[in-house]
C-alpha cells in the first residue's frame, strides 16, 4: 500500500524541539540535579519509544511511566535508562518489574511486603522509590501533622525489607500552579520526612518532588532530581506560568490536516449535525478530515479555530467523528489538499483546551489512536 501518512490528518513530532525544551529545562536546574523525563500515556500522546530514545540520547537520567506495560514497551524497544513506574503494580506482576529492570514506586507497607516476597522468590533485588503523600491525597505514605512517627515507622520497616533497595523518596504537588502556601506546606512535610528518616539512619540517594509547575516556579524544590512532563512537550501547566523560563519552550507536536473539499454554500444554509450553525452570508466552507475520533474535541463545535495560510478560520457547526467544517470565505486561495494547522502554532492548543474546559495535557494525550505520527530529527 502507498504511504498514506500525510494524506488525511497527522501529527508531526519535532524531536529538535524536544531537545530544545530539554536543554532549556536543564539550564534551570543546578549542576548535579538529575533529570527524569515523563513518558507516561505514550509520552503525552507524542509516542513513547521515539521520545524516550531521544531523551536517552540527550542525557536524561531516568524516565517515568504509569504502568508495567509502558515500561516493557520501552525495554522491548531497546531503551536502557532507569525507568520508574509511578502507578501500582499488582504483586502477581512483580516478576515483570525484575525481568524488565523497572524501579517501582511503593505507596504503602503492604505493597512493599508483597514486592519483597516476590523479589526474594526470584532471587533478585527490586529497586524502589518510596512514595509520600504530603497533600495530593492519591497514593503514598500519608505524612501530615500528628502522623509523622507512625508514617516514619512504616517507611523504616519498608526500607528494611529484604529483596528491596530503597533508592529514592518522592512526593507530588497538588497545586504548584496555584497556591504557593499549599505547595510550601507539602514541601515542608517532605523535608520533615526526609529529616526524620535520616535521624533513623535512612538516607535516600534521590529525593524528588518537582513536576513541571514546580520546575518553573519553585527552584528550591528541585532537590536531587526534577520530574517534568508537560513542559518537556512545550506546553505550560497553567497559562500564568508562560514566560517564566526566558528562552521559551517550543511545542513538540504539530497536528495537521489536509483539506478534503472546498464548497460554496449560500446564506441561510445550516451546517452539520443538529443544525447548530446557519450561515449568515454566502460562504465558502473547507471540509477537514479531523474529528473527535482523532481526539479533536466535539466541544470545539462552533467555537474552535484552525490555521490556513496563517489565518484563523472558525469551525462552523458540530465537529463530527471524522470531519469538521471551517469557514474560509475570506481566504479565496484555499484549495483541496491544502494543509491546515490544528495544533502546534499560535497558541491553538491552549485556546482549544480552554474552550473544551480542560488542559493541554488531555488534548495531547487524545491525539493518538488514529492519527499517524511523523518524527522530525535534525529538521529531517
Ligand atoms: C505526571 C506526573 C508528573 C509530571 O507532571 P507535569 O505536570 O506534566 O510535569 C510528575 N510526577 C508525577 C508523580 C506524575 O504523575
Amino acid at each position: 500500500m502507498m504511504d498514506t501518512t500525510q494524506m488525511r490528518t497527522w501529527a508531526e513530532i519535532s524531536l529538535d524541539n524536544l531537545a530544545h525544551n530539554y536543554r532549556t529545562l536543564r539550564a534551570l536546574t543546578p549542576r548535579g540535579c538529575k533529570f527524569l523525563g515523563l513518558v507516561k500515556a505514550n509520552a503525552y500522546g507524542h509516542g513513547a519509544v521515539p521520545v524516550a530514545k531521544k531523551l536517552e540520547e540527550l542525557g536524561a537520567d531516568m524516565l517515568a511511566v504509569a504502568c508495567l506495560d509502558e515500561a516493557a514497551q520501552l525495554r522491548d524497544a531497546g531503551v536502557s535508562l532507569p525507568i520508574l513506574c509511578l502507578g501500582q503494580t499488582p504483586p502477581e506482576l512483580a516478576a515483570g518489574l525484575l525481568e524488565y529492570d523497572v524501579t517501582q514506586a511503593v505507596p504503602d507497607l503492604e505493597t512493599g511486603e508483597a514486592l519483597s516476597a516476590a523479589a526474594q522468590a526470584a532471587g533478585k533485588t527490586l529497586t524502589i522509590h518510596v512514595k509520600l503523600d504530603t497533600g495530593m491525597t492519591r497514593l503514598g505514605f500519608q505524612w501530615r501533622e500528628g502522623n509523622e512517627a507512625a508514617a516514619a515507622d512504616q517507611i523504616a520497616r519498608l526500607c528494611a525489607l529484604p529483596g528491596l533497595e530503597a533508592e529514592g523518596m518522592f512526593t507530588h504537588f497538588a497545586d504548584a500552579d496555584g497556591s504557593e502556601e499549599y505547595t510550601m506546606l507539602q514541601f515542608t512535610r517532605f523535608l520533615d520526612a526526609k529529616q526524620a528518616l535520616e535521624n533513623r539512619g535512612i538516607r535516600f540517594k534521590i529525593s524528588h518532588c518537582a513536576a513541571s509547575a514546580a520546575v518553573l516556579s519553585y527552584p528550591c524544590t528541585h532537590m536531587d532530581m526534577i520530574r517534568p512532563g508537560i513542559v518537556l512537550y512545550g506546553y505550560y501547566p497553567a497559562p500564568e506560568l508562560e514566560g517564566l523560563d526566558g528562552p521559551g519552550l517550543l511545542p513538540v507536536m504539530e497536528v495537521k490536516s489536509r483539506v478534503y473539499a472546498v464548497r460554496d454554500v449560500p446564506a441561510g444554509t445550516c451546517v452539520s449535525y443538529g443544525r447548530t450553525h446557519t450561515l449568515e452570508r454566502d460562504s465558502r466552507l473547507a471540509v477537514l478530515p479531523i474529528g473527535y475520533g482523532d481526539g479533536f474535541p466535539r466541544l470545539l463545535s462552533n467555537r474552535g479555530q484552525v490555521l490556513l495560510y496563517g489565518r484563523r478560520c472558525p469551525i462552523v457547526g458540530r465537529v463530527c467523528m471524522d470531519m469538521c467544517m471551517v469557514d474560509v470565505t475570506d481566504l479565496p486561495q484555499v484549495r483541496p489538499g491544502d494543509v491546515a494547522i490544528i495544533y502546534g502554532q499560535d497558541g491553538l492548543l491552549d485556546e482549544d483546551a480552554a474552550i473544551a474546559g480542560t488542559i493541554p495535557y488531555e488534548l495531547l494525550c487524545d491525539v493518538g489512536r488514529r492519527v499517524p505520527h511523523v518524527y522530525l530529527d535534525s529538521g529531517k
